[in-house]
């Protein structure tokens, strides 16, 4: 039988699964955004786990729910590198065996930390959608279990943890800043801060270049996309044709979609970088970028942005920040 699609309850299942190996991130205020944006502004630091990403959220409630049998067996996944590395950390922590198939537009240090991780690297296809496809059928000859990167009810639950954290740590939130791609992120904190603060507002973030949810929503089905080159390269791909859950949660629970552009992600890096002392990939910044370009509607309470991994190129961030 197909799993449902997660509920809030999940969400909590998921927070106590993961513990062992999931710490919570903090949640800080940011006096600089607080002062551009008339409300309070604060930022909820994702970066901080031991692969730089979020995804260890996820990846760890999927594979502590697998059967012993499909933990022996081992897992595979296809990703533009964050959940990749995700599910390298957390298999080799539980002594899994993993598979992680990257297309060519991975960035090489991202190609680098799975292998630190443990995991067999596999570089087939020019595309996510290719890369996927090689991924299904190397795991249906090997009978590994596929880790899907956002459309999966675990997965999505385990993102939700984040939406946990932040009513524990900012119960009057009024607004989430969430970037977007897949929707998992999104579908999961949406799940837990509905659930609990149904006035709040949830926004998803996506770059100009690429926006798949975006133009999904729009068409009221989901979409293929052209992949651009974009400095949010973690937010690229589709959300598959035969999505089963994150458009339709995405479509009930949030309440708006925003795009910023290229030049909106470099000025928000510089701002985290001058203001935080943080480096942080694109994808993470389109929150802030959000806030810089002035796309919000006024929040009647604290704004609370998700930053959601650092992972970034050395040579692009040194470029970014030194224009
Ligand atoms: C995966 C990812 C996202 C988007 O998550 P989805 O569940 O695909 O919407 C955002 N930021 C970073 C850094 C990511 O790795």
């Amino acid at each position: 039988m197909a799993p449902t699609s997660p509920t809030v309850a999940d969400v909590w299942t998921a927070r106590s699964r993961i513990t062992s190996i999931v710490r919570p991130t903090p949640t800080l205020p940011s006096q600089s955004l607080t002062e551009l944006a008339g409300a309070e502004v604060f930022l909820k630091w994702e970066t901080m786990h031991p692969t730089g990403s979020f995804k260890i959220r996820g990846a760890a409630n999927k594979l502590l729910s697998l059967s012993s049998e499909q933990r022996r067996r081992g897992v595979a996944t296809f990703s533009t590198g964050n959940h990749g590395l995700a599910v390298a950390y957390v298999a080799r922590s539980l002594s899994i065996p993993a598979t992680v198939c990257l297309s060519t537009g991975v960035p090489e240090n991202k190609v680098r930390g799975m292998k630190r991780f443990g995991a067999r690297v596999e570089v087939q296809g020019r595309s996510q959608d290719e890369a996927e496809e090689y991924c299904v059928r190397l795991a249906s000859d090997e009978g590994l279990t596929v880790i899907e990167p956002f459309d999966d009810p675990e997965v999505i639950a385990g993102q939700g943890t984040i939406g946990l954290e932040l009513l524990d740590q900012l119960p009057r939130v009024q607004t989430v800043l969430v970037p977007l791609s897949g929707g998992g992120l999104i579908a999961g904190i949406a799940l837990a801060i509905k659930a609990n603060n149904p006035g709040a507002r949830l926004v998803g973030i996506t770059m100009e270049r690429g926006a798949a949810m975006y133009e999904s929503l729009r068409a009221g089905h989901p979409v293929s996309i052209e992949e651009e080159e974009t400095l949010a390269d973690s937010l690229r791909g589709g959300i598959g044709r035969r999505n089963r859950y994150t458009f339709a949660l995405v479509r009930k629970l949030v309440d708006d979609t925003l795009l910023v552009t290229e030049a909106a992600i470099g000025r928000a890096m510089t701002l985290l970088f001058r203001e935080h002392r943080a480096a942080v990939e694109g994808a993470a910044a389109v929150g802030v970028a959000a806030l810089l370009e002035g796309k919000l509607e006024s929040s009647n309470g604290p704004i609370a942005a998700v930053i959601t991994g650092n992972n970034v190129d050395a040579g692009v961030f040194a470029a970014v920040i030194g224009t």
